[in-house]
């Protein structure tokens, strides 16, 4: 299978070449050229296997494709559990992970890839990152120790909430934490500039593993297609889903699994105050715009980077705006949604997903008696001075997360200054 820019006017590569490179030449995403039939899957084999068989196509032409069982095993290792809330309401935990959130699973995943992609001989590759906080720190705890990489995280220094600070810096070895004196998107510009290089290129080999990779795209196809068949196997219904949305990449691999033929339903997206998504899917003009500061922080995004795939797959926009629904929710409601889910739910959601608790609630208000599942992309311990004072308790951090607390944290200091961070990577 090939894999095509969204802009058009890249030629067409292979899987390998779409991982290693994450935005083509054009400046466009890789996206598949068709988008294959779901295999059969026995769903009681396992997240893991499930992974394997669902990937299997678009990895057929991989020097990797042998590998993909184990690469798998390996990083979907980790439990996905569809928690049962009411009869018809369940959240699929994504949060079990070294970081605490969903995007273990696709930095673990891209991690291993890219891993089995080394040849020998090959020089060590350092993945740049600029991070807001969740990325930053699964990307790091997924090529912690891998041999063949360093990692060289850059986030806004005092933009972070402690616990993340402490999330990025707590790794050493082979991963660096640099705290910027300027914003995230000081942190962003910094990134792309050394991408785009070329005498720096020339003396490291530069990787990124951003949220527009196709390598953390793909693989959280997989805790769709093994929750909707265990759900549909169950109950035989498909499950419809509410997700929590930044940059569009979870939704947007959910999306991916319903038109491989998974029993998936509806797909809610739920936004926070940055309504991009909401406005467009309502009917305006798509217009991506400044980014508010809410309590949902890795929602955080004006201009989502993955509208621009499913704009691709579409031919117009009616077809797109009639594929999912959108709904914003502000501070306060994600405030009285996180007390509403602990009294009511005795469930205790982070800030995100108590967004998406949020919109659940308000379709059935509107008298949705359908099954539902809302994705929980963190745990409400990574948030916990928005979340305690709401329940009046504290909650107790998962051992993954109360381990990386445990570990004492490094970061060193970086000005808005391109020179300096050339020199570290040339260091
Ligand atoms: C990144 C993140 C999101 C948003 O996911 P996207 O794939 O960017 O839409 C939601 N919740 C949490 C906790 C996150 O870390």
């Amino acid at each position: 299978m090939k894999f095509v820019s969204t802009r058009g006017s890249a030629p067409a590569v292979d899987i390998d070449t779409a991982l290693a490179s994450g935005l083509a030449p054009d400046g466009g995403l890789y996206v598949p050229e068709i988008i294959p039939a779901a295999p059969a899957i026995d769903p009681a084999c396992g997240l893991a296997a499930t992974a394997a068989t669902l990937l299997a196509p678009y990895f057929e032409a991989s020097r990797i494709a042998a590998a993909l069982p184990s690469i798998c095993d390996d990083a979907f290792d980790l439990p996905a559990p569809l928690h049962r809330l009411r009869d018809d309401t369940f959240v699929l935990e994504l949060f079990h992970g070294p970081t605490a959130a969903f995007k273990d699973f696709g930095a673990r995943f891209l991690a291993r890839a890219l891993g089995a992609l080394r040849r020998p001989g090959d020089a060590e590759t350092t993945i740049l990152v600029a991070t807001s906080g969740d990325t930053g720190a699964a990307v790091a705890a997924a090529f912690h120790r891998r041999p063949g990489f360093r990692v060289v995280v850059l986030y806004p220094d005092g933009r972070v909430s402690p616990r993340q600070a402490h999330g990025l810096g707590c790794w050493g070895d082979n991963v660096r934490a640099l705290r910027v004196a300027g914003t995230f998107d000081d942190c962003q510009r910094l990134v792309k500039q050394a991408l785009t290089d070329t005498g720096l290129r020339e003396q490291v080999a530069l990787g990124s593993a951003n949220s527009i990779s196709l390598g953390r795209l793909l693989p959280q196809a997989a805790y769709y297609a093994q929750s909707s068949l265990e759900f549909e196997r169950e109950r035989g219904e498909p499950l419809n889903f509410v997700i929590p949305t930044g940059n569009l990449g979870n939704a947007t691999a959910c999306w991916l699994a319903r038109r491989m033929g998974l029993p998936i339903g509806d797909i809610v997206l739920a936004c926070n105050a940055n309504d991009v998504l909401p406005r467009y899917f309502g009917g305006a003009d798509y217009t991506p715009a400044e980014t508010r500061a809410t309590l949902a922080n890795a929602m955080d995004v004006g201009a989502p980077s993955n509208f621009e795939r499913l704009r691709h797959w579409y031919p117009d926009d009616a077809s797109l705006r009639a594929s999912m629904r959108a709904v914003s929710v502000d501070d306060a409601a994600i405030l009285a949604s996180i007390e509403r889910s602990d009294r009511d739910l005795a469930y205790v959601p982070c800030p995100h997903t108590a967004t998406a608790l949020d919109v659940l609630q308000r379709l059935r208000d509107a008298g949705d008696t359908r099954n539902w599942a809302v994705v929980a992309t963190a745990h409400a311990a990574k948030f916990e001075t928005i979340v305690e004072p709401r329940i009046g308790r504290t909650v107790e951090p998962p051992p993954a997360l109360a381990d990386c607390l445990a570990r004492p944290a490094h970061s060193e200091p970086l000005p808005v200054d391109y020179d300096a961070l050339r020199r570290v990577l040339l260091a």
